[in-house]
């Protein structure tokens, strides 16, 4: 691999013929149509928080230097920004787009064109220390790997976006990491994470892959079409709106792929699993909320899914002691289970830690967690009776 230092390039040049892109949050094109701003392998510009991109132009009018800048010089000629992407966007965007956003200067708010103009000179003339690398694709992402490691650490799809980049990834990233994207405030109802950082197509691909999304992506990477990662992934949000009508929180990052795959060929009564969801919901003994739509779908069978509230230590101890001073009395186990049993445990008293606390009346069954629902069996017991 060969690279060249250039230090005459000044943020005036790379500017020229700056096109950002407002649907996929990017900037395109610079330095007169031959630099390609966000090559298909880079993440989204996320400088555009009014923070760093601000940072970015201060530091131009103070006259600091911007850090190295690394591109790529293809065989065709055309340059691709390896490392700086985002700064170059901060800049481009303030300059050419004038109402973007304002930095600070002198106390008072500015805008590029409100700006003196021995300020805009600081700007348009910095110049930026920029290294052109030439070399073959691994050579290139190799090293890329290395220096991306001084940065914003990329995230895990987005590097699956670099090893795949082609055709479907550029598609899919149209539907999928566009915040400009209609359905997508939809769609992050049920999925979790920043659509810029890659999280809505990491969790569409895990869906149509059944969680083999490198596979999947290797085999579809020449495709001209994303068809069936959009049908599938349209599919499974369209069943969830079909068996529930609840929109909260607790829905969000659930594992709908799976949950659509074992379950999507039962009918269920909309009315009912509505009614079924606000009761468990309200129930204050069902501590984990996420488990109540899986446990829904399943029949209301796996209670372990909702973390039924458990006895404290005090209740437990109360429990216990109450139960081994009458055990001690009538010469028998202090485990109620073992005391009716045959075998050599029909006396044995058990320490407190060799026990759990069951409910009498199961939960399902409107049992309570209180002292009055509390009994103490032997772990075995106590085992033997929740897998039942
Ligand atoms: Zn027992």
């Amino acid at each position: 691999m060969k690279t060249t230092l250039h230090i005459d390039w000044t943020v005036a040049d790379i500017c020229k013929g700056f096109i950002y892109d407002k649907n996929e949050n990017k900037g395109l094109f610079g330095l007169n149509g031959k630099l390609i701003i966000q090559p298909e392998f880079q993440r989204n510009y996320i400088y555009g928080d009014g923070k760093k991109d601000v940072a970015v132009v201060e530091s131009l009018l103070k006259e600091y230097p911007l850090g190295l800048i690394y591109f790529v010089k293809n065989t065709d000629g055309m340059y691709e920004v390896l490392d700086g992407q985002q700064r170059i966007t901060s800049f481009a965007r303030f300059v050419n787009n004038s109402w973007t956003f304002a930095v600070m200067r002198k106390g008072k708010p500015h805008y590029f064109a409100s700006l003196d103009e021995d300020d805009k000179r600081r700007i348009l003339d910095a110049k930026l220390t920029i290294y052109v690398c030439e070399g073959s694709p691994s050579e290139i992402q190799e090293w890329f790997e290395t220096i991306n490691i001084a940065g914003v650490p990329l995230v895990k799809q987005e590097l699956r976006n670099a090893s795949y980049h082609g055709p479907f990834v550029t598609k899919a990233r149209v539907m999928f990491a566009n915040t400009g994207n209609a359905k997508m405030s939809r769609w992050q109802t049920y999925v979790k994470g920043d659509p810029k950082r890659q999280a809505v197509l990491e969790t569409a691909l895990d869906w149509v892959s059944d969680g083999n999304i490198d596979d999947y992506m290797a085999k579809h990477r020449y495709d001209d079409n994303i068809d069936e990662l959009q049908n599938h992934f349209e599919t499974v949000i369209d069943w969830i709106e079909s068996v529930f009508d609840y929109t909260g929180a607790e829905m969000c990052g659930l594992p709908w792929g799976r949950l659509y795959a074992e379950y999507h060929g039962q009918a269920y009564a909309k009315d009912e699993v509505a009614r079924r969801v606000a009761e468990l919901l309200d129930d204050t003994q069902v501590t984990n909320k996420r488990g109540i739509f899986e446990y829904v779908l399943g029949d209301e069978k796996n209670t372990a899914l909702l973390s039924v509230r458990v006895f404290d230590e005090k209740t437990k101890r109360a429990a216990y002691n109450k139960q081994t001073a009458a055990a001690k009395k009538h010469r028998k186990s202090n485990c109620p289970l073992c005391a009716v049993g045959n075998d050599n445990n029909r006396e044995r008293i058990y320490k407190l830690s060799e026990m759990d606390a069951d409910h009498v009346t199961a939960w399902s069954k409107g049992g309570a967690t209180d002292m009055k629902n509390c009994q103490m069996l032997c772990k075995t017991h106590n085992r033997a009776k929740g897998n039942r």
